[in-house]
C-alpha cells in the first residue's frame, strides 16, 4: 500500500513528535537520573520546544527542508553532544533530490542516513548501551518494512526501538558519563534510546490519528 504525507503533514507529524517528547521532559530525566546526570529530559525538551518555534515560524516547499530545520534547531538549542547526536537523526537528508511528499522510501534513506551521522559523531556501536541500540534496529524495521504503508513500517519500527531499549538492561554503558559506573549500570534501560523509542512511537501515533 502505497501512502504518503505531504510537505505540511511532514510538519505537523515532527510538531506532533516534539509536543509528545516535551511531555516526556520529567521521565526521560528520571531515566536519566539512574545512571546519568538527570538532565536528558531538560536537553530533549529544550531542543525540541526549538523545533517546534522553528517549524511554527516559517513556510516550507520541501520535506526536506522541514528536517534539516528540526534537526538544525536542535543542534543549535541543545549544545553540548547530546545535541549532535540527537540533531543528526534529523539531518540525514542532505544528500536526497528536494522531496514534495514524505513516503517510506523517503523517510528510510533520511532515517538511514541520520543513523550514520550519529555513529560516525559518537562511534557507539550495537551494544554500547545508547540511543543506537534503540535506533539502529528502527531503521532496519524500516528497510525491511519498503512494500508497507508508513503506519505499518513505523509500528515495527517503534516496536523494534522498544526491544531495543528493553536490551540496554542488559548492557553495561561504554559511553557519555554512565560509563564510569560500568557493571553498575547494568539493569537500568539508557535515556537516549527511550527518547528515540518515544520518537518513532509518535511518527507512529501521528499517522495513526
Ligand atoms: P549528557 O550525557 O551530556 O548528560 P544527555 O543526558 O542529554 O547528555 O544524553 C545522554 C544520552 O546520550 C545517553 O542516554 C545515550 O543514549 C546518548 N549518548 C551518549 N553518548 C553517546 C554516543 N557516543 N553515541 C550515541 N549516543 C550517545
Ligand atoms: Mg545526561
Amino acid at each position: 500500500m502505497m501512502e504518503q504525507l505531504t510537505v505540511q503533514e511532514t510538519r505537523d507529524m515532527l510538531i506532533f513528535v516534539a509536543d509528545n517528547l516535551i511531555e516526556s521532559k520529567e521521565m526521560l530525566c528520571e531515566i536519566d537520573g539512574k545512571i546519568g546526570d538527570g538532565d536528558h529530559g531538560f536537553g530533549i525538551a529544550r531542543g525540541f520546544t526549538a523545533v517546534k518555534e522553528t517549524l511554527n515560524d516559517n513556510t516550507y516547499s520541501t520535506v526536506n527542508n522541514v528536517f534539516k530545520d528540526t534537526g538544525m534547531s536542535m543542534l543549535h538549542s541543545m549544545g553540548g553532544a547530546s545535541g549532535i547526536i540527537f540533531s543528526s537523526m534529523f539531518l540525514g537528508g542532505s544528500a536526497l533530490t528536494d522531496l514534495e511528499t514524505l513516503n517510506i522510501g523517503s523517510l528510510t534513506s533520511i532515517m538511514r542516513g541520520g543513523l550514520e551521522k550519529v555513529k560516525v559523531q559518537g562511534k557507539a556501536k550495537l551494544g554500547d548501551k545508547t540511543m543506537v541500540d534503540a535506533y539502529e534496529p528502527a531503521v532496519i524495521a524500516l528497510e525491511k518494512n519498503q512494500d508497507s504503508s508508513l503506519k505499518i513500517a513505523l509500528k515495527s519500527a517503534f516496536l523494534a526501538a522498544e526491544d531495543g531499549v528493553r536490551k540496554t538492561k542488559e548492557y553495561p554503558a561504554k559511553h557519555g558519563r554512565s560509563k564510569f559506573l560500568y557493571d553498575r549500570s547494568i539493569g537500568i534501560e539508557d535515556a537516549g534510546a527511550t527518547t528515540v523509542s518515544l520518537i518513532f512511537k509518535a511518527m507512529y501515533n501521528y499517522l495513526s490519528k
